[in-house]
C-alpha cells in the first residue's frame, strides 16, 4: 500500500537521489516543497533546470560557467602561466574568496579513485597535460583534497609532468586530512597556499 499520494512518493524518491538527503530528509523537504507558495516552487523547479541547460565548462579552465570561458580564464590581469589544479568548481571558489591567488586554475571534476574505478582518464586530466603543452607554464600548484584520493591524484599528476621541467608544487596540509577544502576557512586556505612545497 502506498503510504503518500502517488505525487508525493515520487517527489520524495527524486529528491533523496540528492547526495546527503536520505529517505527521512527527502519527506521533510518534500513536505515543504508542497505547502511552499505555487510561484516559489515554480521558481525553485526552473532554477534547477535552467542551471542544469545552460551552465558549460569553462574552455580553458573546464570549471562550470556561464559563457565559454569563464571569468578567471578572461581576466588578462591574472597570471596565466601558473595553474592551479582543483577537485571541482566549490573548491575554485574557496579559493577565488581568499583574494590571494592571481593565477587560472584547472578544475579536474573528481579525483583519482581505483577502488570505485575512477581513472586518470575518467577526471579532466588529459586535458590539463593537453593545456600545458600549448601553455608555457611557470608553476603547477597542485590544490587537490588532502583525502587519499586527492593525495593519490597529486602524485599521479607531479610524475607526469615534472619531467617537463614545470615546476610542481602541492599546498601544505595546515588543511586537516580528509578535510574537504570548500570547508576550510579562507586564512587557513590562503596559509596553505603561501606554504606550498615543491614536489
Ligand atoms: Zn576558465
Amino acid at each position: 500500500m502506498e503510504l503518500y499520494s502517488g505525487y508525493i512518493s515520487r517527489l520524495i524518491g527524486e529528491l533523496s537521489v540528492l547526495p546527503g538527503i536520505g529517505n527521512k530528509s527527502a519527506q521533510r523537504l518534500a513536505f515543504h516543497i508542497i505547502n511552499m507558495p505555487k510561484d516559489k516552487v515554480e521558481n525553485l523547479a526552473n532554477a534547477m533546470t535552467e542551471a542544469r541547460n545552460n551552465i558549460k565548462y569553462c574552455k580553458e579552465c573546464f570549471t562550470l560557467t556561464d559563457n565559454e570561458i569563464c571569468p578567471v580564464c578572461k581576466d588578462e590581469t591574472r597570471d596565466h602561466r601558473q595553474i592551479m589544479v582543483v577537485e571541482n568548481t566549490r573548491d575554485m571558489t574557496a579559493y577565488e574568496k581568499t583574494g590571494k591567488y592571481k593565477g587560472v586554475y584547472h578544475v579536474l571534476h573528481g579525483a583519482i579513485n581505483p577502488s570505485l574505478g575512477v581513472g586518470p582518464n575518467d577526471i579532466r586530466l588529459p586535458e590539463l597535460l593537453r593545456r600545458l603543452q600549448s601553455v608555457d607554464a611557470t608553476e603547477v600548484i597542485i590544490a587537490t583534497n588532502s583525502s587519499i584520493e586527492g593525495e593519490t591524484t597529486a602524485m599521479y599528476i607531479s610524475k607526469l609532468i615534472k619531467s617537463s621541467g614545470i615546476r610542481v608544487t602541492r599546498i601544505a596540509s595546515g588543511v586537516p586530512v580528509g578535510g574537504e577544502l570548500e570547508n576550510i576557512d579562507e586564512v587557513t586556505l590562503s596559509r596553505a597556499l603561501d606554504a606550498r612545497v615543491e614536489l
